[in-house]
């Protein structure tokens, strides 16, 4: 979570903060190339744009179950962001077999979420959240709650770790302060949400923007650097901010109207910036096993969905990022039905051009 309106103080004093599960990390030491180092670490998280990520309410136990309001207020914030115009999708679905994000709502386990493709990669299991809200998502502060933990599915990081921000902490006094009521966080939490700074390669140019939804409030005292915080509580504005909404519309820009088609055996040349990404759809002729597979000194991330009834279900992955083969799927494939590939581009050796088959 993080963030409030100005003097809603009732409802926010003192803070309680989104606290993310640890995760190990891809190791990225083989990779040489400090700039394919740099594309392949800002990206490893994020969706291949037009996922349609599936979401579910737990239920049960009895503790994880938020009711109607709640859950309203959970929708409504994945409906912010996604009025914003971007590419992905989100769906409401009734088991939890069927849904990439998975939302509890214990109150006495904190807000959380894992971050963007984490919550497959970490959090595989029907019976698992991948996130948890902890507190009531119906004021102005529970409001930004929502929008921040979505931030995180998105696959955003906390900005106030961004090492670009700068920020020099009185860091006993962090570890003091998170310490207490209500967060009662651990030394080593408070050092994996707050004092740690997230690996430089990792983000963008972008400078420190205090205004974003995925930057805590902090009370006056915690920040020896920049000064004025010492005196005063740094507070971001509430809601998305204009770096946010960039940020999100840049990562997953719209889809484009229309999307061609990949035949069987013939290579589709392609040409695209790192972080673009390009789709296709494919019509097997034949119910058979079929290879897709990208050609050319690339890394890419390749996710094939089988598209009916307005559904884009997952069929397969592959990430070739820092490795030197291309991304492959195997899978078995139906004719009369409609599939798309959907091919995000990391990083490139031969400005961008490469081509995709399917055999
Ligand atoms: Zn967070």
């Amino acid at each position: 979570m993080a963030k409030a309106k100005k003097s809603t103080k009732k409802e926010r004093n003192p803070s309680q903060y989104c606290s993310m599960p640890e995760v190990q990390g891809r190791d990225l030491s083989h990779i040489i190339d400090r700039y394919r180092l740099r594309l392949i670490a800002k990206l490893d998280r994020m969706w291949v744009n037009g996922t349609q990520l599936t979401y579910y309410f737990f239920k049960q136990p009895a503790q994880w179950r938020g009711g109607s309001e709640q859950e309203q207020a959970v929708r409504d914030a994945f409906s912010t962001w996604k009025d914003l115009g971007i590419g992905l999708t989100f769906r409401e679905v009734d088991a939890p077999e069927e849904a990439t994000i998975r939302i509890g709502f214990d109150q006495s386990d904190g807000s959380w979420s894992y971050v963007g493709r984490d919550c497959i990669d970490y959090a595989n299991n029907p019976a698992q959240r991948t996130t948890n809200y902890g507190w009531d998502l119906t004021t102005s502060y529970g409001r930004d709650t929502a929008l921040h933990e979505i931030g995180h599915v998105l696959g955003f990081p906390h900005e106030h770790q961004n090492p670009k921000a700068g920020i020099v902490w009185d860091e006993e006094k962090v570890y003091e302060s998170l310490g207490g009521y209500p967060n009662y966080w651990s030394r080593e939490q408070t050092h994996w949400n707050i004092i740690r700074k997230i690996p430089a390669n990792t983000v963008d140019g972008s400078d420190w923007d205090k205004d974003s939804i995925m930057h805590y409030q902090f009370e006056a005292g915690l920040i020896v650097n920049p000064p004025e915080y010492q005196n005063e509580p740094l507070i971001p504005a509430s809601g998305l901010s204009s770096v946010d909404i960039q940020t999100i519309q840049t990562l997953y820009p719209p889809l484009p109207p229309s999307t061609p088609t990949l035949f069987e055996y013939e290579s589709q040349r392609f040409s695209i910036d790192p972080g673009e990404q390009i789709d296709f759809i494919i019509k097997p002729t034949l119910s058979r096993k079929y290879t897709l597979q990208t050609f050319g000194r690339m890394d890419t991330v390749m996710v094939l969905f089988e598209l009916r009834d307005g559904i884009e279900e997952f069929i397969d992955g592959d990430d070739d990022s820092g490795f030197d083969f291309n991304s492959k799927i195997k899978a078995h494939l139906h004719r009369g039905r409609e599939y798309i590939v959907r091919t995000r581009l990391y990083f490139s050796g031969s400005q961008g051009s490469g081509s995709i088959m399917l055999y």
